[in-house]
């Protein structure tokens, strides 16, 4: 596992830091395979992209169904 932030093995020190930072910003390393994430900032939160595994998205709750 790689830290999404710095990109460094998770195992090879703290990443406190990153850790907090990536609660507000989005990982610019895929934690599998350590690939440079396409990363798209979208109204609702992000969307980081690894070309070998696919889509990551922010955590924040779906929207509630349109009011109306
Ligand atoms: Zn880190
Ligand atoms: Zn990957």
């Amino acid at each position: 596992m790689y830290c999404g932030r710095c990109g460094e093995a998770l195992d090879a020190g703290a990443h406190e830091r990153c850790a907090a930072a990536l609660r507000l910003e989005p990982p610019r390393f895929c934690s599998a395979c350590r690939r440079r994430m396409k990363v798209q900032v979208t109204p609702m939160g992000w969307t980081a992209t690894c070309v070998a595994h696919g889509d990551l998205r922010s955590r924040l709750e779906a929207p509630g169904p349109p009011a109306g």
